[in-house]
């Protein structure tokens, strides 16, 4: 059966993630799959990444976001190659309520911000990542600080009305003034989402091996949540409170695409490395670009992997990423969710209501909540349902 034959696409209304995997240069502490783009071949990406679409897109997706990588690296010709291509396979454009880019400072000309918005683009997400020239050039950013400003006016001049900065803290040398100090600067851009990632110490980059030499030292443990509960204040304050761990937003501001995930969603990712969920099926792409297009070339999956989790596996997720979101998890919703037996016993709400006796989560409305106490701990919290999964009664 030809490639066209084969009916192998996501479900109608799949939520779409389409992985760029070239950057202007490689950030010291970025473990995804990206390389440096100089001499990379952009068009033959697009092409492929467009021959994938065909054998796997959903049509009519109801969120799609570029990542990456960096998306706004594209050319202005490949940016319209790429979303005319998805329009022609998907027609997002009539289906899609959120189509995020993920840009980068030294690449968002306000020529690009205006073409990607005309394609059907209608939120940015811009890689500020601090505000101080040194720790920009610590972390590898090809960008000053003034380019990030320049680039949230460019995307404002294109008509973006949804906006949103990453920034990353609790870095070597962090301190509490110059987080409030920045942060505020941020947060009077006017932004309508805001995402503040503490910094972690990814296996094999840079960032591993200078720590490991003695080179970097991590922020002792209590200030980093000093510092994370700065971030809530001031976000708060300024009228966009947390809805996640580490996002924060005005009222209806949330990155759709993303909460699909942290509510275990399905999801279907093209390009190299990107990772889908179908059904109960999670797979994903290899991590390598001559092996992506080869394999999509000759009309195969470009999947390196694929796993269908247990049903208790799958409910253990849902409750781990369900406790990131302020809203919670409610135990049926779950339970749906995970395709967990209808008439099996739940341990996972039984778990979760001790923990909320021991007060590590609180009750709101049917869900369950990490409580201000637990806030820390989420990681520590989301092992207590892991251990539920080989061992029910534990
Ligand atoms: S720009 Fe983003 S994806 Fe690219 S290397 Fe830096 S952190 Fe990684």
């Amino acid at each position: 059966m030809s490639a066209a034959e084969r009916s192998d696409r996501a479900p109608e209304g799949t939520p779409l993630y389409v992985h760029l995997p070239f950057c202007a240069a490689k950030c010291h502490y970025c473990d995804f799959f990206s390389v440096a783009g100089e001499g990379q071949d952009g068009p033959g990406m697009v092409a492929a990444i467009l021959a994938e679409a065909r054998l796997r897109a959903p049509r009519r997706p109801t969120t799609v976001f570029l990542g990456g990588g960096t998306p706004s690296y594209l050319s202005e010709a490949e940016l319209r190659a790429l979303l005319d291509g998805l329009q022609e396979v998907t027609d997002f454009r009539a289906s899609a309520t959120e189509v995020t880019a993920e840009c980068n400072p030294e690449s968002l000309t306000l020529e690009k911000a205006r073409l990607m918005r005309a394609l059907g683009v209608n939120r940015v997400s811009i890689g500020f990542q601090s505000l101080q020239p040194e720790v920009l050039e610590l972390f590898g950013r090809v960008h000053g600080v003034d380019e990030s400003f320049r680039a949230f006016e460019h995307a404002r001049a294109a008509g973006f009305e949804r906006v949103n900065v990453d920034l990353i803290y609790a870095h070597p040398g962090h301190s509490r003034a110059s987080w409030e100090r920045d942060l505020a600067r941020v947060l009077a851009l006017g932004s309508e989402h805001l995402a503040a990632y503490n910094l972690s110490f990814e296996e094999e980059t840079p960032f591993e091996r200078w720590m490991a030499e003695g080179k970097l030292h991590p922020l002792p443990e209590e200030l980093e949540l000093e510092l994370f509960a700065l971030t809530r204040e001031l976000t708060a304050r300024a009228g966009r409170p947390a809805y996640e761990i580490s996002n924060y937003a005005k009222p209806g501001e949330a990155c759709r695409h993303n909460v699909n995930y942290w509510r275990n969603g399905e999801y279907l990712g093209l390009g190299p490395s990107a990772a889908s969920k179908v059904g109960f099926t999670r797979s994903g792409n290899v991590r390598s670009i001559a092996l992506y297009r080869r394999a999509i070339e000759r009309g195969e999956t470009a999947a390196a992997w694929s796993e269908t989790p247990s049903p208790a596996l799958r409910l253990a997720e849902t409750w781990w990423l369900g406790l990131r979101l302020v809203e919670g998890v409610e135990p049926a919703l779950a339970r749906r969710t995970a395709g967990w037996p209808e008439d099996a016993h739940d341990v996972f709400a039984e778990r979760a209501a001790a923990l909320a006796e021991e007060g590590w989560l609180e009750r709101r409305a049917n869900a369950f909540a990490l409580s201000a106490r637990g806030l820390p701990l989420a990681d520590t919290l989301a092992r207590r349902f892991f251990e539920l999964v080989d061992d029910p009664a534990s």
